[in-house]
């Protein structure tokens, strides 16, 4: 029997948690743990620029006949300029994917498919741990070989650069490296201007290959603002492969809609990449769905609708920067560990409290935070702070 000879794999436990909030009768509970924007009211509602494309989509299409392995190569388009800026100075290609997880997963099947270009063995790539917790998977499913290093120092505070420069050092030339493009998760920590453009020198200079995972443009200062790192990085190496997301920045996130980038200086290694990716989309899934890109497309090409969105995704912003700082300032921040929040960015950020305090946090209070005790301040209203902090301080004793 084939079926009974499988092992039996545990759900993904963040995953799982979905259910048991769900099932949770308690009615003040608090579900920080599924990356997921709420309003105020705990609602995830359909942005009102996607609600308008969707719109014009039904009232428009003339057809739903297949467009192929690289899926809507306007929507490609307009991703590239969104993230690299209109005026970009570098080449770039890119193909429609299964979400950001689908664009991670076509950058690692690309790069295991490249042999190694000094010595065998299964292309390497490093992550700076903690990160979110589906890379190793993506990653490792696709025959990637994973080297990790800290992220950050030992309180979980600050970023440990130093780390990633003495990464850099041990890396070998040809071997990928995972930069999360703003907005990190789980820790809320990124990389200053500085820090990016040194990185960006080291990585040309010993021929490491950056792949940049952007699934939060927006929601740390802005969207150029967000941007600028991956913009300095891809204009001072050869070539970099960018995992675009924008299942959070258009609340499209069950319509999986995302973007493999891959930026270079000349047009015929570029033109290859494509093909490649392109083939490797075609055996895993044939083609990328085509609704939700249909949707940021329609949407980014519409100057009315551009602004609409980014006054929603400037609205959830400010709704974020203001819950931070309601955490930051509160009178048991300092003991919780919570007063770098404010200077932190994105949707997350991570207790430094173990296992027992996730469980507590359940069990005593209601609250929900990932396993990993990651938590979704998204997911938090702002009228709900004081419950949080309380629960976490109960927690902690
Ligand atoms: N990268 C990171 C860092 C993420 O947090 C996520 C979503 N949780 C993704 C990629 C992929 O998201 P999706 O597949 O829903 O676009």
């Amino acid at each position: 029997m084939l079926f009974d000879r499988f092992d039996l794999q545990p759900d993904d436990p963040l995953l799982a948690l979905i259910g048991e909030v769900r099932a949770d009768p308690r009615r003040h509970r608090l579900d920080l743990s599924v990356g997921v924007y709420r309003d105020e009211e705990g609602q995830t509602p359909v942005m009102e620029a996607v609600k308008a494309a969707e719109a014009q989509l039904v009232a428009g299409q003339a057809s739903k006949a297949y467009l192929g392995p690289a899926g809507d190569v306007q929507f490609c388009a307009r991703i590239a300029d969104l993230v690299l800026g209109a005026h970009s100075g570098c080449q770039v290609a890119g193909l429609q994917s299964v979400g950001g997880t689908g664009a991670l997963r076509l950058a690692a099947r690309l790069l295991a498919v490249n042999p190694r270009p000094h010595g065998g063995g299964p292309a390497t790539i490093w992550l700076a741990t903690p990160t979110w917790g589906n890379h190793v998977p993506v990653f490792e499913e696709a025959g990637l070989r994973i080297r990790t290093f800290d992220h950050t120092d030992a309180m979980g505070t600050a970023l440990d650069f130093a780390a990633w420069l003495e990464m850099a050092e041990r890396a070998e030339p040809g071997d990928a490296i995972l930069l999360q493009g703003c907005g990190h998760n789980p820790t809320g920590i990124d990389f200053t201007a500085q820090q990016w453009a040194t990185l960006a020198m080291r990585m040309a200079d010993k021929g490491l290959f950056p792949l940049v995972d952007l699934a939060y443009q927006g929601f740390g200062l802005g969207l150029e603002e967000d941007a600028a790192g991956v913009r300095t990085l891809v204009e001072r190496v050869p070539e970099a492969l960018i995992a675009v997301s924008c299942n959070k920045t258009f609340g499209l996130y069950r319509d999986r809609v995302g973007a493999l980038l891959m930026t270079g200086t000349q047009a015929a290694p570029l033109a290859k990449a494509m093909a490649m990716a392109k083939a490797l989309a075609r055996g895993e899934y044939s083609m990328p769905p085509d609704h939700g890109a249909a949707v940021v497309r329609t949407v980014l090409e519409s100057a009315d609708l551009t602004a609409l969105w980014t006054r929603e995704l400037d609205a959830m912003r400010a709704r974020l920067v203001q819950t931070r700082k309601a955490i930051a300032v509160h009178p048991l921040a300092g003991d919780l560990g919570l007063t770098g929040l404010a200077n932190q960015k994105g949707m997350f950020c991570l207790l430094g409290a173990g296992h027992r305090v996730v469980q507590k946090l359940k069990d005593e209070s209601a609250i929900y935070v990932a396993p990993d005790g990651r938590v979704n301040l998204a997911g938090l209203p702002l009228a709900r702070v004081d419950d949080f902090i309380a629960g976490l301080a109960s927690a902690c004793r």
